[in-house]
């Protein structure tokens, strides 16, 4: 196995990521990027992108990570494609191995690997996922053009999904579990002006139908018990995320989500050295311009670190 020693090594390409890569490149320290399973994290599964600041007509999410790329490459960051498959946090240098066949010596490392899109569960949503069954609007919503779909959930998320898909879609049903939307008003709003977007409220899913693709989903009244037949070739779901995190169990202290946990106003976990960005740790904000401001965090915090050990190391040399 090939092993490469590096002073930063950044784990994930969403908004975290990038500008940890941008801070860290232009302190010198040469990072270097793996951007995992999806190269530009949630945004480029997004639509329009109106509240990141500097940006006072929008962006659309997948240009908007072209372009932090882009910054992070113009200071000389390695932005290389792999996934992680294991951690060793024994020690110092921490060890990161790379698609099971590289391993990164890492002094310091700083985890921006976001999060992912959350099921409900269903035997038949996973059976027909790819074949109707997607989380994400922008991508897949296309496909049914001028056809009836189905979103789930109630938040800010299911309304955006939804009012995107009422534009390229005859008719969307929203199904909300609750008498009532967790989304901010504004997104309420929106969703109750449009006139193909039917709010079915205190609505669940009981199963996706069909064998090859769907053709249907059958729906239960959580109050009345009256279950129903929905009759749409599209099942959206967008009910939250949850943190890509799994691979640092063990080693990382985190809350019951899974969460990485950070000392209150620094990136620092409990390992030293080891630093958490972006959605990875962040349950409340989640939004691409705070993932950002936390990865400035984890490169300034790398940083000092690596200053600090410096420092160590001469002081340590001089009294030999
Ligand atoms: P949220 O956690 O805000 O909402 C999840 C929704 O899914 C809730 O309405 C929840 O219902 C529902 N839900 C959860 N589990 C189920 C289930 N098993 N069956 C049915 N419904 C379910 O997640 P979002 O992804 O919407 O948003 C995450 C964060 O990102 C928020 O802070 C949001 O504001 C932000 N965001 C902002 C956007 C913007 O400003 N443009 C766009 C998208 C997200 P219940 O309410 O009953 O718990």
């Amino acid at each position: 196995m090939s092993v490469e020693r590096v002073k930063v090594l950044i784990i994930g390409s969403g908004p975290a990521g990038y500008t940890a890569a941008v801070y860290a490149a232009r302190a010198g320290l040469e990072p270097v990027l793996y951007q995992g399973s999806q190269p530009g994290g949630q945004l480029t599964i997004t639509n329009d992108v109106e509240n990141y600041p500097g940006y006072p007509d929008g962006i659309i999410g997948p240009q908007m990570m072209i372009d932090f790329q882009k910054q992070a490459e113009r200071f000389g960051t390695s932005i290389r494609s792999g996934i992680v498959t294991s951690v060793d946090f024994s020690g110092s240098p921490h060890k990161v191995t790379i698609d099971g066949k590289t391993e990164i010596e890492a002094e310091t490392i700083i985890i921006s690997t976001g999060a992912s899109a959350k099921w409900l569960g269903l035997e038949s949503e996973q059976r027909l996922n790819g074949k109707g069954v997607s989380a994400c609007a922008v991508c897949d919503g296309f496909f049914f053009r001028n056809q009836d779909v189905v979103v789930v959930g109630a938040g800010d998320a299911a309304a955006e999904e939804a009012s995107y898909l009422s534009k390229i879609v005859n008719k969307v049903y929203m199904l909300v579990r609750r008498n009532k939307m967790r989304a901010s008003d504004i997104m309420q709003q929106r969703v109750k002006n449009v006139p193909n977007i039917e709010i079915l409220w205190n609505t669940e899913t009981k199963e996706v139908l069909g064998d090859e693709e769907v053709n249907g989903v059958k729906v239960v009244n959580n109050i009345t018990g009256e279950e129903r037949v929905l009759d749409v070739k599209g099942f959206f779901v967008a009910i939250g995320h949850k943190p890509n995190t799994e691979i640092f169990k063990g080693w990382l202290d985190m809350d019951e989500q899974g969460y990485v946990k950070t000392t209150p106003g620094t990136s620092h976990t409990n390992i030293s050295g080891v630093f958490a960005t972006g959605d990875a740790q962040d349950k409340v904000y989640r939004q691409a311009v705070t993932a950002a401001g936390t990865g400035c965090m984890g490169a300034l915090d790398a940083e000092k670190w690596i200053a600090e050990k410096e420092v160590e190391l001469k002081t340590a040399a001089q009294e030999v």
